[in-house]
């Protein structure tokens, strides 16, 4: 099942909605941050070096829904830390779902057979699975073995159940074009998943492991050699075409960061998941008081070698809104 004929629908609804209200600044999906404990330490994860005070908090049911509720973003994209270790996460994801909300519970699968009960399959909800790479590559990202095949097998039983499974892949410079095909090729083919996501590892500046990022001219030759020979239409990526052409180099674009803002513990995080200027305790305060203008590449030395999906994803989204081309496009991939 690829997105469901309903997300599309209620995103192009969303969409012109923004459009006829004439809003330059919206958000498409929240990161919602409701920890930031892991029962993993990836050596590339810049998301859970806090304190234990902070790594033992959780956030309450009702101040994840009520910041959902403030933002209006049609999706959710619930990450942390490893969600599952939050004892109302499923809560969470049953209010959001219950408000039409489209989850993606993003998790490296280990408390899935534990917790998977808890959960019940909707097109309204998705997990999205961590696999970075087959077997032996996933479980060195980790830095732990048998977690691959533990991913695996959770995502077959979550599919055996009904569940809308899609992944989460990213890239360093250790992965060669082989590598992201043999992955992709087994997501797509094998595990049958419904989408996958696949964008360059991010530069945090907190990740114990620095030697291991792309920069931006390796990021492109290696998406442009991965999708060769007609594979990424084969593949069921979860992305806008234009965005892909942006990994691949074929065209370029600018930051919207406020199209993904992300909230955690501490508020909304100014500009992005991924760096932290301060926060903001509404979306509205986010939009008003970020200069946006400061932020993405060539105007932000930490943006340098940045090309995720929370910053490019929203701007290749809206550009095809803007264009009759890139829609009809964008429909029959
Ligand atoms: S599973 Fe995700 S949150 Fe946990 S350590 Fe790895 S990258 Fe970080
Ligand atoms: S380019 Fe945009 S998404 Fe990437 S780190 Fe900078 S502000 Fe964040």
């Amino acid at each position: 099942m690829p997105v469901p004929m309903r997300q599309s629908a209620r995103m192009g609804w969303y969409l012109m909605r923004q459009r006829l209200a004439r809003r330059e600044r919206y958000p498409l999906i929240v990161e919602l941050e409701p920890l930031f404990q892991c029962n993993l330490a990836c050596p590339g994860c810049g998301k859970i070096q806090h304190p234990d005070h902070l790594l033992r908090q959780r956030m309450p049911v009702g101040q994840a829904i009520a910041a959902v509720e403030e933002c209006g973003a049609p999706m959710v994209s619930i990450a942390g830390g490893e969600p599952l270790v939050h004892p109302e996460i499923d809560t969470i994801a049953a209010e959001l779902v219950a408000r039409k909300r489209f989850v993606y519970l993003c998790t490296n699968a280990l408390l899935m057979p534990k917790r998977i009960d808890e959960f019940t399959p909707s097109p309204y909800f998705s997990w999205a699975v961590h696999i970075d790479g087959l077997r032996e590559r996933h479980d060195a990202a980790v830095a732990r073995e048998g977690v691959f095949d533990k991913a695996v097998d959770a995502i077959r039983e979550a599919k055996a159940r009904g569940f809308r499974v899609t992944t989460n892949t990213t890239v360093f410079n250790t992965d060669s074009p082989d590598s992201v095909r043999r992955v992709l090729d087994f997501l797509n083919d094998e595990l049958e998943v419904d989408q996958m996501m696949i964008a360059p590892a991010y530069a945090y500046e907190k990740a114990p492991d620095q030697d291991h990022f792309l920069g931006v001219e390796q990021t492109r030759r290696l998406f442009r050699e991965s999708f060769a020979g007609g594979r990424r239409r084969r593949w069921r990526l979860n992305h806008s075409p234009l965005y892909l052409d942006f990994l691949e180099g074929k065209v370029d674009m600018q930051c919207t960061a406020w199209g993904i803002p992300s909230y955690s513990l501490f508020g909304w995080q100014r500009p992005c998941y991924l760096m932290s200027d301060g926060y903001a305790e509404t979306y509205a305060e986010l939009l008003e008081t970020t200069d946006w203008e400061r932020y993405g590449r060539g105007r932000d030395p930490r943006c340098a070698n940045c090309m995720a999906h929370c910053g490019y994803e929203p701007t290749a989204v809206l550009a095809t809104t803007r264009s009759l081309r890139e829609s009809l496009r964008a429909l029959v991939s």
